[in-house]
């Protein structure tokens, strides 16, 4: 550029699932910048709004530590290598393997970040060109338990059932387990309008957060008593006669038995169990019961359990008790958390599911894609596993090469020695990142990808609505985008007549055919739509204007009511994990100015000045026993491994509890602690509540 002259580059942000759009200027006058990101007003969603993370997404782009060529392991080292090369590397090496051990010894690991064109394209993949049946991804990690609650309760499963442009005329909106203020800041505003309006908000986190102060009403339940909170509101909107008997009885199933069973419980094994008042509960269930309109948001807070699919179910049962859904200004969410956590989880990168959310069990749905795909129904591999239970075979050798895209399993696993372990054990590791992330490192191959900058397609945010992403650079010379990596790969393995793409646009359009009909139906959404507009699911044809809210007249189940989730008690009773060796609970979340692993975030200068390491918070009561200072570093234990963390003192926070950030790796990496519990259904790990010791790094 010129000095003086601008160019401006439309973008999108590539974090969290709101999405937000921008103009990334850049240009010589600025005197300390070259960049500025202008955020997009016509945006339904964000509406001119953006926070730091997004303001400063550019920087990782322009990172000096960005790979750009591909990189062969040669004696430890890292030599760059032609990309025809490292393709037919990568083929041999996994058919070589796969010759010796089978198909399903190739395992493949994606990303909710990845958009929809490259998931599709990731499934098809690993189910066509390696036609392995072991594909899943971290994604996993974020929407499993709400995705099963949901898919359970209402036959369908989509982030939210509304637009989030009802929430400011909801008279009482309950977050239960959430932090949109630091995770998702430019929704912020919604609920900021509703609380003007008159809103009664309640919000369940065991810490006080930025999203907290928002609340009328803070309720601290002991960390993993979501599922029982859910059932003393219930109770008591039961009991006080809040329920909407009409909606009950026209529109949906299971509840007779559900009041039934709930009699058995008292509130004050409620309040026990949680150690919230019957008090607090009565005031939370009246304002919510009472209210003409209301939401129930959920996210990772109630979900990251090893009940966590249990708990969801009991807080949608509050909603259809009270027949607060399917109308104006009233619904369910799960707040998703990735980029593209929700298209993520539709297109047939999860280990049971088939694009459009078709169920790779059923024939039928069988059928339609192998048809598409141009292989026999036979040929389809069947259902995988989950991404943590990927990690154990690895680790017991039953899968021996492993493909990562748009992933840090390294980081993000819980269990993390022995998921560091297990990906060392593989014979051939191949990764795909922008940089050299902890996975990465450990690679036997890395190839290199194109950024959020130069890499056009669709992302799907948290509401549903799909979003096109044109490229606002082009791509350096000597790296490829995602799907021409998968394309060209799978032509090397001898499936290229299936991957002969010449566009992210020819992926879209196998989607659109290959979602028509499926829940997930987006057949009617096309590029040329989206570039003057955004489209809500299901969309069955290009004159349908999407569906902004679900569920007016009917649920996606077969006969068209809602599920209520029976009582088990036993799922809802907090187990005592913590012992004299680990007396403390650990809960781990996310930061304002970091994503995922950090692999993008920390190599943004911006965003690591704002925290440039973890932080261990820890009221300083609970310090004092066990000697530890303020600012001081410590060691943190769990039967499972140490983290070297800071400590951080907090009154913001119970005293049996500790909270750490999970975007940093290494001996940082707070998941070197959690546990790999799984919830049984969805197969989601108990981040949120691991018991823990802390000790001074320095003996006293
Ligand atoms: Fe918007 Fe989320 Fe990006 Fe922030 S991180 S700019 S809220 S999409």
């Amino acid at each position: 550029l010129k000095e003086g002259t601008e160019k401006v580059m439309p973008s999108q942000c590539p974090y969290c699932s709101v999405q937000c759009t921008m103009d990334l200027i850049e240009d010589t006058v600025f005197t300390n910048k070259r960049f500025k990101a202008k955020p997009d007003k016509g945006n339904p969603t964000s509406g001119g709004r953006m926070c730091i993370k997004g303001a400063n997404a550019h920087q990782h782009v322009y990172n000096d530590e960005r790979i750009t060529h591909p990189l062969l392991k040669i004696d430890g080292e890292f030599v760059p290598v032609p990309w025809e090369l490292a393709c037919e590397y990568i083929a041999k090496q996994f058919q070589s393997i796969q010759h010796f051990y089978g198909k399903d010894s190739i395992g493949v690991y994606g990303g909710g970040s990845l958009t929809n064109e490259v998931t599709y394209l990731l499934g098809k993949f690993a189910r066509v060109a390696l036609k392995t049946k072991h594909i899943d991804y971290n994604g996993r990690f974020c929407m499993s338990a709400a995705a099963a609650a949901s898919n359970a309760a209402f036959g369908i499963d989509r982030g939210l059932s509304n637009s989030l442009q009802e929430i400011p005329d909801a008279d009482c909106i309950i977050l239960a387990g959430t932090n949109i203020a630091d995770c998702q800041p430019t929704i912020v505003p919604y609920f900021r309008q509703a609380k003007k309006n008159g809103a009664f908000i309640i919000v369940s986190d065991p810490r006080e957060t930025a999203t907290t102060k928002l609340a009328d009403l803070h309720l601290k339940p002991k960390p993993g008593t979501d599922a029982m909170l859910a059932h003393g509101l219930l109770k008591i909107l039961i009991d006080e006669g809040f329920t909407d008997s009409e909606f009950i009885a026209s529109r949906t199933n299971g509840y007779t038995q559900l009041a039934e069973d709930l009699t058995s419980i008292s509130l004050q094994r409620v309040s026990d169990v949680t150690e919230v008042s019957i008090e607090d509960l009565k005031t939370a269930a009246r304002k919510y019961g009472d209210a003409p309109n209301g939401f129930v948001l959920t996210a990772r807070g109630v979900e990251q359990h090893a009940n966590g699919s249990y708990a969801v179910g009991q807080f949608i049962n509050l909603v259809l008790a009270t027949g607060k859904i399917g109308r104006y200004g009233n619904g369910f969410g799960s707040i998703t958390g990735q980029g593209n956590g929700q298209g993520g989880r539709e297109h047939g990168q999860k280990a049971d599911q088939l694009p459009g959310y078709r169920s790779i069990e059923e024939y039928k749905d069988r059928k339609i894609i192998s048809d598409l795909w141009g292989i026999d129904e036979c040929d389809l591999p069947g259902k995988g596993v989950s991404a943590y239970e990927m990690i154990e075979k690895m680790a017991q050798g039953e899968i021996k090469g492993l493909f990562v895209m748009g992933s840090n399993p390294a980081v993000s696993n819980p269990n993390g020695v022995y998921t560091e372990h297990a990906l060392r054990q593989l014979d051939y590791l191949v990764v795909a990142d922008m940089f050299l992330s902890e996975t990465a490192r450990m690679a036997d191959l890395v190839l290199p990808v194109s950024s959020y900058l130069e890499n056009e397609g669709t992302m799907t945010n948290m509401e549903g609505r799909v979003t096109l992403r044109k490229a606002a650079k082009p791509v350096p010379k000597t790296i490829k985008h995602d799907w021409e990596i998968l394309c060209d790969l799978a032509k090397y393995l001898g499936a290229g007549n299936a991957f002969s793409f010449s566009s992210a646009q020819a992926i879209f359009e196998e989607l659109r055919v290959a979602s028509k009909g499926a829940k997930a139906d987006y057949y009617g959404i096309s590029y040329d739509r989206l570039s003057h507009e955004t489209v809500c699911w299901p969309c069955p044809d290009e004159q349908h204007p999407g569906t902004q809210r679900l569920f007016d007249s009917e649920f996606a189940h077969a006969d068209g009511r809602a599920v209520f989730s029976p009582l088990e008690l036993e799922k809802a009773l907090s187990e005592a994990m913590t012992n004299e060796e680990y007396p403390l609970l650990l809960t781990t979340g996310r930061l304002m100015s970091h994503y995922l692993t950090g692999v993008q975030t920390r190599r943004s200068p911006d965003l690591l000045k704002r925290d440039k390491e973890p932080l261990l918070h820890i009221h300083p009561d609970t310090a004092a026993c066990y000697r530890i200072e303020d600012n001081e570093l410590v060691e943190l234990k769990s039967s499972k491994g140490t983290v070297i963390i800071r400590a951080s003192f907090t009154t913001a926070i119970r005293k049996d509890t500790l909270f750490a950030p999970f975007h940093w790796g290494d001996s940082q990496s707070v998941n070197r602690v959690t546990q790999p519990r799984l919830d049984p259904v969805c197969k989601m790990p108990e981040f949120k509540r691991t018991a823990v010791a802390v000790v001074p790094l320095v003996e006293k």
